[in-house]
């Protein structure tokens, strides 16, 4: 086993990890870019627990102002995000990971239901769990998701896959002067309201003092390099 700064993390990424730039909504070469980024982590004996979101498909708020029924809209980006889950399952499976999907939403003839402790003993063994369905419940997100499952796996870190290298002061692909935050703290990041992840995430995060990294995860290798111990993205803490 490898030395790593920590032995059990959560990963999150948004759905719109998956687009290809043509706008597909899952693309296989970027699925499998990021599976075996993945199981390289797997292969350094660090446990994985994925979130990934389902922005690349639906997101209920934006039904909502089609017209959609908002808790409707909400189930449908939910299951959404299985979809996504069922995607990443299939591209790790197939490079030889094992890998399970756990749906906090019942549709057990299509995955397992969330169970903490089976989640837990999965990832144990050494499986990928990825966490779909996001919190089960309308009006969240599945940021707040991978907060949530971050703390209920006793995860040592949670990381935010971004299309940046961190957070900034404003958002970096717009503002040319917009200041990089190697390290800041969860109230920094709540007061400035720095555009990271949504509040309750953040809070939750807080609150249960687990550390977050943002970092661009499509530098190649860039989370096995953080592992290792080198600074990457920005990190907040308590
Ligand atoms: N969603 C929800 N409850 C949750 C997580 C997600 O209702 O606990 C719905 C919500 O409509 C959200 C959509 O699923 O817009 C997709 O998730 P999200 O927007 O977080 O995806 P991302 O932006 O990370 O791709």
């Amino acid at each position: 086993m490898t030395n790593t700064i920590c032995q059990r993390i959560l990963l999150k990424l948004s759905g719109e990890a998956l687009m290809s730039d043509a706008g597909g909504s899952i693309d296989a070469d970027i699925l499998k870019r990021l599976a075996t980024e993945i199981i390289e982590l797997c292969g350094m004996g660090i446990q994985v627990g994925l979130v990934i979101g389902g922005g690349n498909i639906l997101r209920g708020a934006q039904k909502a102002a089609e017209g959609l029924d908002r808790v409707t809209g909400d189930q449908m980006g939910m299951l959404a995000t299985v979809i996504n889950a069922l995607a990443m399952q299939d591209a790790l499976e197939k490079l030889g990971q094992p890998v399970r999907v756990m749906s906090a939403l019942k549709i057990n003839q299509v995955c397992e239901d969330y169970i903490r402790r089976r989640a837990v003993r999965h990832l144990e063994k050494g499986r990928v769990v990825v966490f779909a369905a996001g919190t089960g419940n309308p009006f969240f997100t599945t940021d707040s998701a991978a907060s949530l499952r971050a703390i209920e796996i006793n995860a040592e870190l949670m990381i935010k896959a971004t299309k940046v290298k961190g957070v900034y002061s404003a958002d970096p692909e717009k503002a040319k002067d917009a200041i990089f935050y190697p390290r800041l703290t969860y109230d920094e990041a709540l007061d400035q309201r720095l555009n990271v992840m949504d509040t309750t995430a953040l809070v939750l995060c807080r609150d249960n003092n687990v550390p977050m990294r943002v970092m661009n995860i499509f530098e190649q290798g860039a989370i096995k390099r953080l592992m290792l111990g080198e600074e990457i993205g920005s990190l907040i803490e308590r």
